[in-house]
């Protein structure tokens, strides 16, 4: 296995409208300005000697958050959806297949977070530690869950996010050849140990703060949308921090 910082991330990212001093949440779309492009060229160059891969692990566009969800969709990922559209936000949705059985309509809302900007990008069709399967079993999981989203929304995928960050060559070979960027994240307050934990989430809305101090990055932040306190707590804290900064 690769170390995660060796894997080939392209970011594309768009800034939210907004003052040129303000730190804002950003979306990932397919057609957008591409993240600082001079500046991942020049990583990729410098990579490539080294690695299969190339590297881009964060926006370089400085005051933006990019937010990124993992492992859904959920039965709560409706009313995420709500608080993204009430504040003018998109975000990038890494969907599984199998991993959550959601009472909700999977379909209806996977076609909802299209209608509504965002971007569906492909987590595996369950969850699977990639690195433990051959290359067809990667194929497979990837194939899947793509002709899933494209049966539900008549949309391909484009971005893939690991479970668990886990990468090999043959995760990298197997991406190429759909055609898939592999994305992985800058900012992880783990969420979902909080989440577990009872809820609180004072500690992951401090990690964020200290993200937004620092206005010269850029960021892409890692949440999952299967967690009640993520949704309801972190996120409205996280948008109301971003809106003030
Ligand atoms: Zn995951």
């Amino acid at each position: 296995m690769i170390a995660v910082k060796d894997v080939i991330v392209v970011v594309l990212v768009k800034m939210r409208q907004a003052r040129s001093d303000e730190v804002h949440l950003s979306a990932f779309t397919e057609n957008l300005v591409q993240c600082d492009k001079a500046s991942i060229d020049k990583q990729q160059r410098r990579k490539r000697s080294t690695s299969a891969g190339v590297v881009v692990e964060s926006c370089n566009l400085s005051k933006t958050i990019a937010l990124t969800f993992d492992d859904g969709p959920s039965d709560y990922t409706p009313e995420l959806l709500d608080t993204l559209k009430l504040n003018g936000i998109h975000a990038i949705f890494f969907i599984n297949w199998e991993n959550w059985k959601p009472r909700v309509d999977v379909d209806e809302i996977l076609k909802r977070m299209l209608r509504e900007g965002h971007t569906i990008g492909s987590h595996a069709y369950s969850h699977v530690d990639l690195t433990q399967l051959d290359v067809e079993g990667i194929r497979a999981q990837l194939t899947k869950l793509h002709s899933e989203v494209k049966r539900a929304t008549g949309n391909d995928i484009k971005y893939f996010r690991p479970p668990y960050g886990n990468v090999n060559d043959n995760v990298i070979a197997v991406c190429k050849d759909l055609g898939y960027q592999i994305v992985l994240w800058s900012i992880d307050v783990e969420d979902y140990k909080y989440a577990e934990a009872g809820g609180d989430m004072s500690a992951p809305i401090a990690e964020f703060k200290k993200a937004l101090a620092d206005s010269s990055k850029g960021y892409i932040a890692l949440q999952h949308d299967t967690y009640k306190s993520v949704v309801e707590n972190l996120i409205p804290a996280v948008i109301n921090m971003a809106n003030q900064t």
